[in-house]
Protein backbone atom coordinates (compact mmCIF):
# COMPACT_ATOMS: atom_id res chain seq x y z
CA UNK A 1 0.00 0.00 0.00
CA UNK A 2 2.93 2.33 0.97
CA UNK A 3 4.74 1.75 -2.12
CA UNK A 4 1.33 2.72 -4.07
CA UNK A 5 0.73 5.64 -2.62
CA UNK A 6 4.72 6.36 -3.20
CA UNK A 7 3.88 6.24 -7.00
CA UNK A 8 0.97 8.30 -7.05
CA UNK A 9 2.82 10.80 -5.13
CA UNK A 10 6.15 10.63 -7.92
CA UNK A 11 3.52 10.51 -10.87
CA UNK A 12 1.65 13.24 -9.20
CA UNK A 13 4.98 15.55 -8.96
CA UNK A 14 5.95 14.80 -12.61
CA UNK A 15 2.34 15.22 -14.22
CA UNK A 16 2.55 18.93 -12.07
CA UNK A 17 6.03 19.69 -13.98
CA UNK A 18 5.14 18.71 -17.54
CA UNK A 19 1.44 20.56 -16.98
CA UNK A 20 4.22 24.04 -15.91
CA UNK A 21 6.63 23.39 -18.51
CA UNK A 22 3.63 22.69 -21.28
CA UNK A 23 1.70 26.11 -19.92
CA UNK A 24 5.10 27.92 -20.08
CA UNK A 25 5.87 26.75 -23.46
CA UNK A 26 2.53 28.44 -24.52
CA UNK A 27 2.85 31.46 -22.64
CA UNK A 28 6.04 31.93 -24.48
CA UNK A 29 4.58 31.03 -28.26
CA UNK A 30 1.62 33.53 -27.30
CA UNK A 31 4.27 36.52 -26.41
CA UNK A 32 6.23 35.20 -29.61
CA UNK A 33 2.77 35.49 -31.82
CA UNK A 34 1.96 39.03 -30.14
CA UNK A 35 5.53 40.48 -30.87
CA UNK A 36 4.91 39.08 -34.87
CA UNK A 37 1.16 40.87 -35.01
CA UNK A 38 2.18 44.46 -34.11
CA UNK A 39 5.72 44.97 -35.45
CA UNK A 40 5.34 48.61 -36.99
CA UNK A 41 7.13 49.01 -40.50
CA UNK A 42 8.32 52.08 -41.55
CA UNK A 43 10.24 53.38 -44.70
CA UNK A 44 13.05 54.96 -44.84
CA UNK A 45 12.90 58.43 -46.34
CA UNK A 46 16.20 58.18 -48.40
CA UNK A 47 16.02 54.84 -50.12
CA UNK A 48 12.21 53.67 -49.76
CA UNK A 49 13.24 50.74 -47.75
CA UNK A 50 10.11 48.97 -44.92
CA UNK A 51 12.24 48.08 -42.05
CA UNK A 52 10.63 47.40 -38.65
CA UNK A 53 10.18 50.76 -36.52
CA UNK A 54 12.21 49.10 -33.84
CA UNK A 55 15.08 48.67 -35.95
CA UNK A 56 14.66 52.31 -37.98
CA UNK A 57 16.71 55.57 -36.70
CA UNK A 58 13.38 58.13 -36.18
CA UNK A 59 15.26 61.80 -35.67
CA UNK A 60 12.90 65.27 -35.55
CA UNK A 61 10.56 63.35 -37.06
CA UNK A 62 12.17 61.71 -40.14
CA UNK A 63 12.55 58.22 -40.52
CA UNK A 64 15.82 56.73 -41.66
CA UNK A 65 17.89 52.58 -42.06
CA UNK A 66 21.12 53.00 -40.81
CA UNK A 67 23.20 56.71 -40.26
CA UNK A 68 24.42 56.78 -43.51
CA UNK A 69 20.90 57.45 -44.86
CA UNK A 70 20.07 59.94 -42.50
CA UNK A 71 23.36 61.72 -43.12
CA UNK A 72 22.32 61.59 -46.82
CA UNK A 73 18.69 62.30 -46.54
CA UNK A 74 19.27 65.26 -43.87
CA UNK A 75 21.96 66.49 -46.10
CA UNK A 76 19.50 66.71 -49.24
CA UNK A 77 16.38 68.11 -47.46
CA UNK A 78 18.48 71.36 -46.00
CA UNK A 79 20.29 71.26 -49.21
ZN1 LIG B 1 17.57 53.94 -46.31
Amino acid sequence: MKFLLFFAFIFGVLAYFRAAKRKEAYLKAQQHQQLKKTITMVKCEYCGTHIPEHEALIRHGHIWCDEEHERLGSHSTTA
